[in-house]
């Protein structure tokens, strides 16, 4: 399988001259196609930062960084943008739109794909909000469904568009066990089913069997491979 990400000696600083403060040093990391890759670690480790780095939202400032075959360091903001558009983004805090109902939540990530219909896209949008178990919600806004029911509207977001590369920043932290774990199956299924790679932070340990490698980050720097479920 083709790797989907490449990172080389990728180190990250925030703030300016005396601020300057590095937060992720010298990180390497090769992702391949289908993996699905999970990172683990203590709060201000800087997972949040590398997979903002790998997703775009943030600019390479040291190091290589190659996503889904596109050199990052050096990228402009329109190549960033073209690469975003191959991405699925399911991270914290679900930030659905409160005035949109959830198939149009889930529907406006199809319309940056200018080569789809309106009516595609809603049948499609409905299509996904019916995997993840919401086909009776499909018109519900936000403030009528549960916690659970919102995240998979995110996750329905983050899928609809089959993104080759799906990054996910705790996605079940807001959950209790059991939706949390079914989520994580349904992003596990759809993953498989098209063939997408994902690199996920979580704490939760019930999920970390979903991993083909798990990986713990450390004060800004990226441990060695976690034998998988050690501690557990
Ligand atoms: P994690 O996701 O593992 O909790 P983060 O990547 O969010 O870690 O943060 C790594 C470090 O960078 C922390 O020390 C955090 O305080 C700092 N940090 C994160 N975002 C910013 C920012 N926008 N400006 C300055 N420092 C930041
Ligand atoms: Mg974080």
């Amino acid at each position: 399988m083709k790797p989907i990400i490449i990172v080389r000696n990728l180190s990250h600083f925030y703030g300016k001259r005396l601020l300057r403060k590095q937060v992720l040093f010298d990180i390497n990391l090769t992702i391949k196609q289908t993996e699905i890759v999970i990172l683990t670690g203590p709060s201000g480790s800087g997972k949040t930062t590398l997979l903002s780095l790998v997703g775009g939202l943030l600019s390479v400032q040291e190091g290589s960084l190659i996503t889904l075959g596109k050199e990052m360091n050096g990228a402009s903001e329109q190549q960033r943008v073209r690469v975003r558009r191959q991405m699925g983004y399911i991270f914290q805090g679900h930030n659905l739109l409160p005035f949109m109902t959830a198939r149009q939540n889930v529907q406006m990530s199809l319309e940056l794909h200018e080569n789809i219909s309106d009516y595609q896209a809603k049948i499609k949008s409905e299509a996904i909000l019916k995997v993840v178990g919401l086909g009776d919600r499909v018109n519900y806004y936000p403030q009528n469904l549960s916690g659970g029911q919102k995240q998979r509207v995110a996750i329905a977001r983050a899928l609809v568009s089959c993104p080759a590369l799906i990054l996910a920043d705790e996605p079940t932290a807001a959950l209790d066990s059991k939706t949390g774990r079914e989520v994580i199956e349904i992003m596990r299924r759809l993953a498989k089913e098209e063939a997408a790679t994902i690199l996920m932070v979580t704490h939760d340990n019930r999920i970390l069997d979903v991993a083909d490698r798990i990986f713990r980050m450390e004060d800004g720097r990226l441990l060695k491979e976690d034998v998988k479920i050690t501690h557990i």
